[in-house]
Order: structure tokens, then sequence, then C-alpha cells
């Protein structure tokens, strides 16, 4: 006889009981039930049961080996009408063999992109496919095509912008190299194409994007390409939908990029253009070198990319400034700029022998630097070498160790990049600007680094981690009111729906006084603290914190809803203080270039001038870069909170940057860490199928046993699914639709298919 089933916690899937008494059932009747099972090594395959005994199984394997399975490694598979579907929410099973499957077998035949509810999934496929360009804008325009794709997406946030008259939003995450930047392209592509006119903005806009790439992308191991900025455009529409204007705003630039490499790694493409790029008289009004002159360029063995030509590169950089109504003037100031940072890192020390005395060696670089900027070799000098205490009436000079004096050379040389990189953006915004006429029409694209998790993590992956827990948040309450929208509609009860918040590990970050950013502020004031007392502070505040674990030494757990991700603070108080010191400040202001002077007057804007010892405490007037970046985050969060959402989570299918690859642990993770999974269980809890009274009717009603009497689909529905037991909590009937709990279409089917 057939035993009793185990609990239903044993699978993952809702539908275990139906699931479950087919497993016992199996004995007798002859349905080869089609699973997942885990292999020993953890991978999922796909098989048919045989027989089962006890808790085992037997299950004969696609390559016709049998294996005894035990039922906690066995997952139901999803019919074959279900193969390589549009939307993981119409599959029957939303296991994770049975998503990354689906995903797979899509991407097999280049099919690029899938949905997950309201969620667009795009895998790179890391060579060209063929499914870009006006036929294909017009194609999605002219809704000849519908298969997932950003065109797609672009269309639907055009057309409810039109509509509704209400501002949209384009969310693109994912982590580096999973395709972000080149996403965010395509949409701009679509809406360029789609909102173009005659005043040419729209190639424009376009435009910028080798502007913003040459200054803020870089080689790095995961991607050849790398964006080491956030950014966020938005694109200004008219009332009859074209094109008249956009603003770019950017988010935490990697400024320590400009001063080191990790191995493997360039920096930012604009230095390597320009050396290979300008002309001879370029680089002579520039005393240019070669990229392997220049320490902050040849500390790395990388001076080249492969297939990337960069003089080449370089020319396409001056046509977008000239595009963007860059003066050739101005455009001589950006390479100067860029030329005096190459020549401050070839700048040494040399230290006396009478103890920490240090001096810098006047050379070349220190007179070329000096050159470039404006001032004199000894000004220069100076300001590297000394720190001038004002002591009453008197001003105290000391010199720097060496430590600090290369920490002053490499501070100046970031805050003039970074400096120049924000102007850089002010002046694409100002030859974007919109028109005067504001229509209040808008759809911004956001490219933002997704959640990382590596070996090590430090400040930058906190802040990062910390952006993605807010879109994470945005994420949820957005999915959660469209499935209460769609359920109320229908009147259909959604009290039953439970949504997960994060709401508790965002607290952990912005709680006032008691939160990381603040406790990380408060210690970055203390001119002697340490990463190891950072450490303690946050252990001793924060451990009864769920979402929060001290750990051993420096170190430090935050629970975010992507997973558990370590932080090792030996670096967090520097990175968060970003110091000047006060002689860099000064000499700013009396250098002639026109650029420097205005970046030291921006910089007294937002601090008040310091005296601060360098590498000492936090200015009281100055905002730390955390405190910066969460106040951009929250803008950020409160514009975006305005508009309508698309969500696109790109996916980085191998880390070899290959074609036809698939990397299941790998894509796997991805899908957890971007909240794919989240929506999948989302919808697992909810209702995922849902199908009209007709559509429904007219493929299950042949099922049922006595005619029913009435041609009505909805009797007919209710007739179908009480014949075949399928429990009220299974199910809900709405206006319009029948609203189906995870599994029951996947019962029905194979109903269906065994009487067909
Ligand atoms: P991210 O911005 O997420 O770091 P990128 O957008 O720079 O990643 O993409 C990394 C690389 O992947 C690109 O340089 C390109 O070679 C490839 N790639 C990404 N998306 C596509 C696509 N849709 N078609 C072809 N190649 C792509
Ligand atoms: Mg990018």
């Amino acid at each position: 006889d057939c035993e009793a089933p185990p609990s239903s916690g044993e699978f993952e899937d809702d539908n275990v009981g139906y699931f479950m008494k087919k497993l016992c059932l199996l004995n007798f009747l002859f349905v080869k039930l089609h699973v997942w099972c885990r292999q020993p090594k953890g991978k999922w395959e796909l098989g048919t049961i045989q027989s089962t005994s006890g808790e085992e199984a037997s299950v004969s394997l696609s390559n016709g080996n049998v294996m005894k399975v035990a039922r906690s490694d066995i997952l139901p598979a999803n019919p074959d009408i279900l193969e390589a579907v549009e939307d993981l929410i119409q599959l029957s099973y939303l296991n994770e063999p049975s998503v990354l499957h689906n995903l797979q077998s899509r991407y097999s035949q280049d099919m690029i992109y899938s949905k997950a509810g309201p969620i667009l999934i795009a895998l790179n496929p890391f060579k060209d496919v063929q499914i870009y360009g006006n036929d294909y804008i017009s194609a999605y325009r002219q809704k000849l095509m519908d298969s997932p794709h950003v065109y797609a997406m672009a269309d639907a946030a055009y057309n409810e912008m039109m509509e509704d008259e209400v501002n949209q939003s384009i969310i693109i995450s994912g982590e580096s190299g999973s395709g972000k930047t080149e996403t965010a392209k395509i949409a701009m592509q679509y809406l360029a194409a789609l909102g173009g006119g005659c005043s040419g903005i729209e190639n424009e806009i376009l435009q910028t994007n080798f502007i913003l790439e040459a200054f803020g992308n870089a080689k790095t191991s995961r991607n050849d390409n790398s964006s080491r900025f956030g950014k966020l455009i938005e694109i200004h529409f008219s009332a009859m939908g074209k094109i008249c204007g956009a603003k770019i705003q950017t988010f935490l630039l990697e400024k320590s990029r400009v001063v080191q490499l990790a191995l493997g790694e360039r920096s930012y493409h604009i230095f390597y253009q320009l050396c290979a790029g300008s002309s001879s008289e370029l680089k002579e009004r520039l005393n240019l070198r070669m990229a392997s002159e220049y320490k902050y360029l040849n500390q790395s063995e990388y001076l080249t990319i492969d297939g990337v030509d960069d003089a080449k590169k370089f020319h396409g950089l001056m046509e977008a400034l000239d595009v963007i109504r860059m003066c050739k003037e101005d455009q001589e100031l950006v390479f100067k700029m860029l030329a005096a940072i190459l020549w401050l890192g070839n700048i040494s020390f040399q230290v006396n022998d009478n103890e920490n005395h240090i001096e810098v060696v006047n050379d070349e670089a220190v007179t070329n630097a000096a050159l470039l900027m404006g001032c004199s070799s000894q000004e220069l000098m100076e300001a590297l070498s000394t720190h001038k205490i004002q002591a009453g009436k008197d001003t105290i000079t000391k010199t720097l160790t060496l430590r600090q004096a290369i920490d002053a050379r490499d501070a100046l040389a970031k805050f003039i990049y970074a400096s120049l990189f924000d102007w850089l953006v002010d002046q694409v915004n100002k030859s974007l600007e919109v028109g005067k006429r504001r229509t209040g029409r808008s759809i911004s694209i956001l490219d933002i680094y997704g959640f990382e998790s590596f070996q090590n993590n430090s400040f930058e992956q906190f802040c990062i981690n910390y952006a993605n827990e807010r879109l994470q948040q945005h994420f949820n309450r957005h999915l959660f009111k469209l499935e209460q929208e769609d359920y109320e509609l229908d009147g259909i009860d959604w009290t039953k729906v439970e949504f997960e918040d994060n709401q508790g590990c965002l607290d952990l970050f912005e709680k006032k006084p008691l939160g990381l950013f603040s406790l990380l502020d408060e210690e970055s004031n203390f001119p002697r603290a340490t990463g190891l007392t950072l450490a303690n502070k946050l252990k001793q505040h924060l451990h009864t914190n769920p979402c929060f674990k001290g750990e051993r030494g420096r170190a430090f757990s935050v629970c975010h809803y992507a997973g558990e991700v370590l932080y090792e603070t030996t670096c967090f108080l520097e990175k968060n203080r970003d110091p000047l010191p006060s002689g860099s400040i000064q000499l700013l202001s009396s250098c002639s270039c026109e650029l420097l002077q205005l970046f030291s007057k921006t910089l007294n804007q937002s601090t008040k001038q310091s005296n601060s010892l360098y590498g000492g405490a936090l200015d009281s007037q100055k905002q730390s870069v955390g405190t910066k970046f969460k106040g951009q985050l929250f803008k950020l969060m409160h514009q975006l909170e305005s508009t309508t959402p698309h969500f696109i989570r790109c996916i980085k299918p191998n880390t070899k940057h290959l074609s036809r690859i698939y990397d299941e642990d790998l894509v796997l993770q991805q899908l957890k860490s971007c909240g794919v999974l989240e929506v999948v269980r989302i919808s697992r809890a909810g209702y995922p199928t849902r199908m009209t009274h007709q559509e429904f009717s007219r493929r299950y009603g042949f099922l049922l046993s006595e005619a029913n009497a009435s041609q009505d689909p909805l009797s007919i529905s209710v007739a179908v699914l009480q014949q075949f037991n399928i429990p009220p909590e299974m199910y809900q009937v709405g206006f319009t639709k029948l609203y189906l709990r995870t599994g029951q279409i996947g019962a029905l089917e194979d109903k269906r298919k065994h009487l067909l």
C-alpha cells in the first residue's frame, strides 16, 4: 500500500501534496514522472522515475543510467510544453533547477532575454547577437515582435510615459561585466530612435557615452570596459514625445584607481588614449610621453587591451567633445590636467639620513607637473613635503614623513581627477540642457553596480551593497504594489500573499546615532582611531542587531538580502575621510590654471578652510564619503519613487567572457543576489498562474466527466477545479481570471496529456 507522504517541508515547491501523491502511486500507475534529481556533486540532472520504495526512488537519467536517489534530492520537473518559456513565472514548478534549466535552454538558442514576471533578465551573450538595429526597433515599435527584449521594455516605458503622463525609470543592475552598460546603451538607442527629431539632440546623448566611458571606465579583471561609477541618465521628452534634453548624474567614482592598480588592471582609459592618440604638437605642449613612462600607469603590466585601439578611441573622444560643443581651449585644459596627474605620479621623494626628513626630488616630473598646473616647482614641492600649523601668530612648518608625502601626492592627483570628472559631467549636462519648456515627461536609466561579495570586502563594497539594499527595497515595494493592484482589481483577497522587507538591514546602515554610517563618521573624527577601534565600536553598539555580526579582529558581517558579507575595516576610516591636506588646498587656489582654481573654489564651498593635520581627523565641516553617498542615494531614491520603474537584471553566464558557456553555479548565485529568485519566491507565495475564464475552460473543459449544462466559461472552469479536487487554498476565482498557485497548472497539464 501507499505510505504516508513525507512532510511537505522537505520540498521546495508548493504543490507537494499532488506531487507526493503521484510519487506514491507510481508503483501502480504507469506514469513516467519527470523529475530533477540532485547528483552527488550537487548538480541537478533531469530524469524519469522508474519506481519508488521507501525513501528512495529509481530514476533513469537522460544518459541511460539508472540510479537510486533519496526523495529529498528529487524535485518535480516541468512538463515539456513549458520548455524554454519566455516568462519564468509560466513555469509550473519554480524550483531552482527548473529556473536554471529554462534560462539555459533559451541561452543556448541565443534567446538572451527572458522575463520573471515584471523583470527582464538579460544574459550576457559575449558575442554579437543579431537582434538589434533599426529593423528590430521598428518591429518592436509596431508590435510585430513581442518576445522579451530591452526594446520591448523601453517601448513599454515610452508608451506608459506618453499615455499616463508619468515619469518612468529603467533600473539596470547586475555584477561587473554582466552587461549593464551595454544594456543601458541599447535602451538609449531605442529611445533615441523613437524620440529623435531634427534637433539632433538624440545623437548628442548617445555621444556622451564616449566621454563618460573614456573618463569613467577602465580595464579590470572582470571586464575590459568596466564602469567605475554609477550613472543615472534622465531623458526628457516633449509633449509630442520627442527628446528635448537630458541630464546625467553620477555616483561614487572610484578615485583610488588613478594612483593604484590591482594586478592585471588598467587606470582610466583616457590616460592611455591621450598618450597614444594625441598629435605631436599637443604632446609637445603637454610634455607628454608614452604611457609606459608614467608610474601611475606602468605599475601594471597592462598598457593596452586586446582588440582596442586607444589612439582611435582618442579621436572618437575628441569628436564627442566637439559634439557637446566643448571649445578647443577647454579641451586642451582637460588634457593638461590629465598630463599634470601623470607627472604628479612620477614625483619621488628622498629620505635624508637624519631621521625621517624627506625631500622632493627636484626632477622633470616636478617641473612638468608645476608647469601644467600653473604654479612654481618650489610651491609644489613645499605642498607635498611640509605641513604648516598655525600656533597663535606663528606658523610652524613640519616636514611630512615619507608615507604622508606619498599620500599627499596621491590625494592631490585623485582630487584633480575626480574634480575633472565632475566638471566634465557638468559640461555634458549644460550641452544637453532641457529646453525652457519643461514637460515633466522623462525616462531615467540607472546603470549602477550590483551587489558585491568578494574574498576581501572593503569600504567600496560596503557602499555599493548599501545602495543595492535600497534598490532592493524599492523593487520589493514596487512588486508588492503591482501584485496587490492586480489582485484587488480582480477582486482577489491578497492578504494571503506575504512579502519580505529589508527595512531591518537598511536601519542597520542608516539609524542615527547608532547605525553603521553614523558610527563610522563618529570614529572618523578621532585622529587616533584605527580599523580595530572601529570594529570594536560597531560590535559594542550593534551586536544585538540581527542583521549585524561581529567577527574576529577588524572584521564584521552584514546579513544582506542577497547573502552575508564580511567586511574588513582596515581602510574604512581613510576612505571615509578622503582627506586633502590643507597645503594642497592652498596650492590649488594659487595655481594659475583656471580649472584648478575652479576646483578649489568648489571644494571651499563645501568645506570651510581646514587646518587639520594630514591623515588626522575628519574635518567637522567636511562631509564624509559615506555620508555624502548616503545623501546622494536618498536623493536618487526620492527621484525614482516618483517614477514607474522597469527592472532589468543582467547576468554573466561565465567569468571567461566566452559565448555559449553557461556556468550554473555562477548564474544561480546571481539570480539570488539580484533578487530574481526572490521574485520567483514571491510569485510562488502568490498565485503565479493567471488565466482568463475563457482560456481555462477552453483548455481543460473537455476533461469534465459529465458534460456541463452551462456553456459559461466560469462555471466550466469551476467544475474542472472541483472534479480534480484542486484544494480551495490552491486557487482563487477573480472577476476575469482564475488565479492558481504554483504547480496546479502542471497537474492539470499532466491529466490533459494523459487523455489526449
Ligand atoms: P557592466 O556594465 O555590467 O560591467 P558591460 O555592459 O560593460 O558590463 O558589458 C561587458 C561586456 O560584455 C561588453 O564589453 C561586451 O563585450 C559584452 N556584452 C554585454 N552585453 C552585450 C550584448 N547585449 N551583446 C553583445 N555583447 C555584450
Ligand atoms: Mg558598466
